[in-house]
């Protein structure tokens, strides 16, 4: 079956190539975004897919957002992608609370803003899909990344725990937890770092943002109705846990 669906940060990187893979999936769907304008025409030039800019960390405007959604895309939306984050590195000793707050706000609230308002909707409708974009910095833990380890941590917290409040209404909530993919943010990583990084895995590349959306439809899906709560790791096999 076909749904409707809306990715956060859905018109760059990891989010663009879930969006499109969603779309090709037979899914309609609206691209959501933060500030950049520019990136977001172009993508919806190529792609063909409606782009809409509200901040994931503002309850009310995702709300709005989620509401103005349906109306677009002809219904409730069904399926939701929990894929915007940003980074603020530092070491803990040098980190202000702005870095701690913005990323706790962008990366992890985001979650509870954008799947309250839908929730009801799907427990009425007795399906949802909710997938949650973790990272293997948040299973792992990160040097310098004390905010964003504890955000991505704390987003497998909440797909568990949703989970299982949900599962009898048909609504599955995962989590995908990409390695080191090749994209924006990872583009600003030094390239020593990352020469390091990728010695570091063993299929010895980076990811593909395309191989996280393969993932996404797959968990979107019918044939995924027996997974919920799960941790999906595409890494590259740079970490494995159970
Ligand atoms: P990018 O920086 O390439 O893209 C981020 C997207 O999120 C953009 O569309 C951006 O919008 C949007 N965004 C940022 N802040 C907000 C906000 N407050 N409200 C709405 N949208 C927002 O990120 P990636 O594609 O690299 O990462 C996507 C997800 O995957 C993130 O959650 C990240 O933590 C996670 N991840 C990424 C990894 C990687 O290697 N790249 C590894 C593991 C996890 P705009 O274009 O307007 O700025």
């Amino acid at each position: 079956m076909t749904h409707r669906a809306v990715v956060t940060g859905g018109t760059r990187g990891i989010g663009a190539a879930i969006s499109v893979a969603l779309k090709q999936a037979g899914h309609s769907v609206l691209a959501n975004y933060a500030g950049n304008d520019e990136a977001a025409k172009a993508f919806s030039d190529e792609t063909g897919i409606a782009t809409a800019k509200w901040d994931v960390g503002d309850y009310d405007a995702c709300a709005k957002g989620l509401a103005d959604a349906a109306n677009q895309l002809g219904g409730p939306v069904d399926i939701v992608i929990n894929n915007a984050g940003i980074t603020r590195d530092g070491m803990f000793h040098k980190m202000t609370p702005e870095a701690w707050n913005d990323v706790i706000r962008v990366d992890l609230t985001s979650l509870f803003n954008m799947t309250r308002p839908v929730i009801d909707g799907m427990r009425e409708g007795g399906f949802g899909r909710i997938i949650n974009i973790s990272s293997i910095n948040g299973q792992k833990g990160q040097m310098g990344q004390v905010n964003y380890s504890a955000a991505k941590a704390g987003v497998i917290g909440f797909t568990k725990a949703l989970a299982q409040e949900t599962a009898r209404k048909g609504i599955t909530v995962n989590c995908v937890a990409p390695g080191y993919i090749d994209t924006d943010m990872v583009a600003a990583v030094p390239q020593n770092v990352l020469d390091q990084i990728i010695a570091g895995i063993p299929v010895n590349r980076l990811g593909k943002a395309s191989e996280i959306g393969a993932a996404v439809v797959f968990l979107c899906s019918d044939d995924a109705g027996f997974i919920t709560g799960a941790t999906l790791s595409a890494n590259g096999g740079q970490y494995m846990c159970g």
